[in-house]
């Protein structure tokens, strides 16, 4: 028996308070989602510099888990025989069917809404979500606005059932807090703060054996300089930027050649860290 399955013994107005923590649950994945994939360009790109596959793949994993959590919210009231933690369960729990006629109808009605603006979602859950399924589906594509219209018309059924159970409605925290924290310290480098600094690459004539003083995080890295050749965005995250704290990993970084001796004019490379990402 699933841990989100009601127990015999519960009864309406407690699942409906126990569903309205899973909505509250549900938005706060989803408000993340957000905050994470679709509400600001320089997000993604701090998420692409760092480990893009895996923010690609969690962002695949975050949406699927909002379908799987709008479709178990709607899902029939048993299902293989057991009570589910659903809206269809709550309103067979409050037993209006049999005592209250008008009432029952009235909130059959507003859930066979509340089921038809989740079916999207629910088709998209199956659609990719089940294996045993061979037929390849014909699905409008995944939207924001689908899942708005989901969760906004769970949320209005709880607040109404809710109402008659004299509960009145409950604002929730939105909790956001480690994303922000998360992209905050990603986005939290020198290189952000400081347009002016630059790698010093200190070199003596003649010899490959160079130096790079680092200025986005201060380190010195012993660093091959071929007087010849340009350095490319993928040798130089190699042997050093790829691991620097003072760089995000999508910016263009400042480097300077200069000879110890000044026998030879300083060079100035400029190069697009983004573009180490593609090797
Ligand atoms: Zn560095």
């Amino acid at each position: 028996m699933s841990a989100d399955a009601p127990s015999s013994a519960i009864t309406a107005p407690e699942l409906a308070e126990r569903l309205l923590l899973q909505l509250f649950a549900l938005q706060d994945d989803w408000d993340n989602f957000l905050f994470l994939f679709a509400s600001d360009e320089k997000n993604v790109r701090a998420m692409n510099a760092v480990r893009g596959g895996f923010f690609a793949r969690m962002q695949r994993l975050m949406f699927i888990d909002v379908l799987l959590g709008v479709s178990r919210l709607t899902d029939d009231a048993t299902v293989a025989g057991k009570a589910t933690a659903s809206l269809p369960q709550l309103l067979a729990l409050t037993g209006w069917q049999a005592t209250n006629r008008a009432q029952w109808s009235r909130f059959n009605d507003g859930l066979k809404a509340v089921l038809l603006s989740c079916k999207p979602c629910r088709d998209h859950r199956n659609a990719s979500l089940a294996h045993s399924s061979l037929h390849v589906q014909t699905l409008a594509p995944a939207t924001r606005k689908m899942v708005e219209d989901a969760i906004g018309a769970i949320d209005k059924f709880l607040e109404e059932i809710r109402l008659e159970f004299g509960r009145g409605p409950v604002h929730r925290t939105i909790e956001m807090d480690e994303a922000e924290q998360l992209l905050e310290h990603l986005l939290n480098r020198r290189s952000q703060k400081d347009p002016s600094l630059v790698g010093l690459i200190v070199y003596e004539n003649g010899s490959r054996e160079a130096e790079m003083q680092c200025g986005f995080c201060g380190e010195r890295v012993s660093f091959p300089y071929y007087p010849d050749s340009v350095p490319s965005p993928q040798s130089v995250a190699r042997m050093h930027f790829a691991g620097c704290d003072g760089v995000v990993g999508f910016e263009k970084v400042k480097l300077v050649a200069v000879e110890r001796d000044d026998a030879v004019p300083p060079r100035v490379f400029i190069l697009d860290l983004s573009a180490s990402q593609n090797d």
